[in-house]
Formats: structure tokens, sequence, C-alpha cells
């Protein structure tokens, strides 16, 4: 045999030089683009929004908000977010792609009883009871779950007349009083409550809060949760999966409340939400 191959060594072609790398880029690119959004952009609204390709991060007035593999994100704006907001994604090669959104201002229900004067004794014991509370409610809201009902159509939870709205406020002697975070839907003791969109839960009472009663709270993804307050009864335990439509408890009248309502509050993050904007008309 003459030679078997590999034996040979072949001829060296001519490397050619390489091209020196191009310097790094003094300004950055900053081009107006156009994201998509399913939701509503107004005080008090939530939307999905869709990062144009090639997008690897996203901020909302600077503040980065978590994508998914699909490039979907959230943005949310509370009861009295200003007009404006910017969204801007990043592309991988590093330019800068921004979009300015109108938030559409709301008109609240505003209740003015000007003989009627909050008054409230310190009590310590309470004060104490109550910081407590709020830490347990706090530590419920402060991991992120893998859920992904941030990206589902919600459902409401229980359906019924709506006796209470998002944003309306009192104002009691002239002192406004926290505006309401949520919507109440007013329904008997032991009507079930339904999971609004999937997710996992954080905190389901008891022992029952003082303000809230039995509460439960469900983690849909991406730093979005939904409150159920004044429950007579949890069904679910803290760590369980629930989907979209599972029974998690029953309405009540736990807590401070005057009769069998459910109070629905959403959050992300830090900002309120109005659930009523996530579910279409109450049949
Ligand atoms: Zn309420």
């Amino acid at each position: 045999m003459i030679g078997m191959a590999g034996c040979s060594s072949p001829t060296p072609e001519p490397v050619p030089p390489r091209p020196a790398p191009a310097p790094a880029p003094i300004v950055e690119r900053i081009v107006d683009g156009s994201f998509d959004f399913r939701g509503a952009i107004v005080q008090g609204g939530l939307a999905v929004g869709q990062a144009p390709a090639g997008a690897v991060s996203v901020t909302l007035d600077g503040e980065p908000t978590r994508m998914d593999a699909a490039r979907r994100f959230l943005v949310g704006f509370g009861r009295d977010a200003p007009g404006t907001a910017l969204v801007e994604a990043r592309l991988a090669d590093g330019t800068r792609v921004r979009q300015a959104l109108r938030v559409v201002p709301r008109d609240w229900k505003i209740e003015r009883i000007p003989s009627l004067r909050q008054t409230s004794t310190p009590n310590p014991d309470y004060e104490r009871l109550r910081t407590a509370e709020l830490a347990r409610i706090d530590a419920a809201r402060s991991g992120t779950s893998d859920a992904t009902g941030w990206t589902e159509r919600f459902a409401w939870p229980a359906t019924g007349r709506i006796s209470g709205i998002y944003g309306s406020q009192r104002i009691l002697g002239g002192v406004p009083r926290n505006p309401h975070a949520g919507v109440d839907i007013a329904r008997p003791t032991g009507t079930p409550v339904v999971a609004p969109a999937s997710g996992v839960v954080v905190l389901a009472g008891p022992p029952r809060l003082s303000l809230e009663g039995n509460l439960l709270i469900l983690d849909h993804g991406n730093r979005l949760f939904s409150s159920f307050l004044h429950l007579s009864r949890t069904d679910v335990q803290v760590g369980e999966r629930v989907a979209q439509g599972q029974r998690v408890g029953a309405i009540g009248a736990t807590g401070r409340a005057t009769g069998p309502h459910l109070h629905w509050a959403m959050s992300w993050g830090d900002v309120r939400v109005d659930p009523q904007l996530l579910v279409p008309a109450m049949p």
C-alpha cells in the first residue's frame, strides 16, 4: 500500500491576517420602537408586554422587570401613577429600544363625610400584633415563583354583586383614608372562591389576621400576587400549586368586615393594581 489516509502531511494554506476588532462604540444606539401590550395602560392597570426580537432585558421607568423566555414581561401602574411611563429593552448588540407609554388617568369615587371624624386610641398591644401580621404578609410576598398565571387571562374568583371598587376613597372629617385597594364581591358565607389564574399558595390562614381575617395569597409568578380576604375557610395549603378555576376557599366575614364578601386585591411588586381590569364584565 502506498500511504494511508492521514499519513501524508498536507501543504498548509496561507492564513489570512485577522481584521482588527472593531472599536467599542462611544455612543449607544437608542431607537424608538414599539412593544406589543395586552392589557390596560391606565392608572391601576396591568399589561403583559412583548419585547422586540433580540431583547435581553427590559426596564419600566428604569426599574428592571423580569422577562420570560418568550420575551414577555409585566408592567403595572398604581392608582396615582403619573401620566407617562417609559419602557426600554436592551438588545444583545447593546441597542436600546424605547417606547413612551401614555398612562390614562381615571376618576376615583371619593366620598366626603365632613361630620364624621376618625378617632383612634393608641393601643400598644394591637400595634405589636399588627406589626407581626404585616411582617407575615410581607414575607409571603417576598419571593417569586415560576408560576405562569401572570400570562393567563384572569377569571372572576367568585361572581356576585360588586359592593366595593378599587381606588374609591372616603374622607372623614377632612382626613383622607387609604383608598380601597381591591374589589369587593358580596355573596353569602360559604360561597366557593376559585383561583382566578394558576399559581402557588404562599399564605393560607388561619391564624386569622385582625383586619384581613382568614387570608389567602396566591403567587401568579413574576411578582404578581392575588389576596383574598375575610374567608370563612381556606381549602389549600402553603406550597400547593393551584390551577385556574380550582376551589381555594369560601367567602366569609372574618376580620374587619361588616358582612360576608370577598375582597380580592392584586399587587405587582409594591404596586397595587385593579383586579377588575383583568377580568371580563361581571356576569
Ligand atoms: Zn374591600
